[in-house]
């Protein structure tokens, strides 16, 4: 059965399917930053360099690791970054 209605045609009122495109292209964007974390998780993987810090080359903690596998940061590094923020 096929639909006349646009694929970002909005779905809730008050919204117009620009701002639905616009919507979508943001959650998009954060798929994609989140395929790249994997991608380069998996990269490293292949090097055999996973599970290390990428800014101290220290240990990623397990518990990290089973946090979020993609994960490329010690927690020292990564509350380092976060306070620069
Ligand atoms: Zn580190």
């Amino acid at each position: 059965m096929k639909t006349d209605l646009h694929p970002l045609a909005p779905s809730s009122p008050g919204l117009t399917a620009e701002e639905c495109g616009q919507a979508a292209r943001a959650r998009l964007y954060t798929y994609a930053q989140k395929l790249a974390r994997i991608e380069a998780a998996l990269a490293r993987m292949e090097k055999g360099c996973y599970g290390f810090c990428l800014t101290c080359e220290g240990r990623i903690g397990l518990l990290r690791l089973e946090a979020d596998p993609a994960e490329a940061m010690c927690e020292t590094c990564d509350i380092g970054r976060d306070s620069v923020r």
